[in-house]
């Protein structure tokens, strides 16, 4: 938190626990989340600075970096003392921006996140994924574990095949609740999305409701949790229809929407 010769004394913002707010008061962590960044995008876009924490270290980049905050005793803290985002505070609800108005260029997104809307965040950043090279975000840590974990594993589910299927998932490090201010109740990490090349191909309609479809009833057999979907006819004897949602890995569900799609053109 600069100070920026400010004589007085600074008043902080008071937390809020309905807007999530845990600050994060170890410097170093900040800085190792913000130095996680690497794809060297021209725009930065900050959700929820808080009191800037992160936001000091982003600023020391050459990018162009833009913050997404809600609260208005945030925005008044960061006006005080960074200076340098004159113009560049977006003062609302991330989950309610046009991403693609305010963007005309690539942006990544970094964030300490709002624990409460966590999921939301990272499916809106999939919804803007064409926008987005990179993202990388503190989230609750059974959060992350479910956005990176692999087929066979308990956590796998819609969260993890429909990120990784348009980007490469990273554990970076877990992050201890007593670093926060509050602490929170649970343990958090910090994860990084980098967007994969040549995923256009994908019937992501498609896929997003296959995903959905089949973990919604996961303990079943594709060929019984899928039927509402009225599954093709070049897919009943599959080998797919056998296993349970969990069973299959990111690209297996890929093949399965590819082969959907083409069953579903030839009977047409
Ligand atoms: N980055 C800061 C604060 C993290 S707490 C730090 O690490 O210390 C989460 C932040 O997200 C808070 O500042 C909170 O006000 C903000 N926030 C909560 N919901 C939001 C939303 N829907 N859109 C934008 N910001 C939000």
């Amino acid at each position: 938190m600069k100070n920026n010769n400010n004589t007085h004394k600074e008043k902080l913002v008071s937390a809020k626990k309905h807007l999530g707010q845990h600050f994060l008061t170890d410097l170093n962590i900040s800085k190792k989340i913000a130095e996680s960044l690497i794809s060297n995008t021209k725009n930065i876009l900050e959700i929820g600075p808080g009191m800037g924490v992160l936001t000091q270290f982003l600023l020391e980049s050459k990018a162009n970096v833009q913050v997404c905050e809600i609260d208005s005793e945030s925005v008044e803290y960061l006006q005080n003392n960074f200076p340098q985002l004159n113009g560049k505070i977006i003062q609302g609800d991330f989950l309610k921006l046009e991403l693609e108005k305010l963007f005309t260029e690539q942006v990544s997104i970094i964030g300490n996140f709002p624990y409460n809307i966590s999921s939301q965040i990272l499916f809106k950043a999939l919804d803007y994924k064409e926008l987005i090279p990179e993202l990388v975000g503190m989230f609750q840590k059974e959060v992350a574990e479910r956005v990176v974990a692999e087929h066979g594993n308990k956590t796998y589910g819609i969260l993890s095949v429909l990120l990784q299927a348009y980007y490469d998932a990273e554990y970076l490090f877990t992050v201890h609740e007593n670093v926060f201010n509050p602490p929170p109740k649970v343990k958090s990490a910090v994860i990084r999305l980098t967007r994969k090349e040549n995923t256009d191909f994908i019937n992501r309609k498609l896929l997003f409701s296959i995903v959905k479809t089949a973990f919604n009833q996961r303990r079943k057999k594709l060929s019984n949790a899928l039927k509402s979907l009225t599954i093709p006819k070049s897919l009943e004897s599959h080998n797919f229809l056998n296993l349970r949602a969990e069973q299959l890995s990111v690209n297996d569900f890929i093949e399965l929407t590819k082969i959907w799609e083409d069953g579903k053109t030839k009977s047409d």
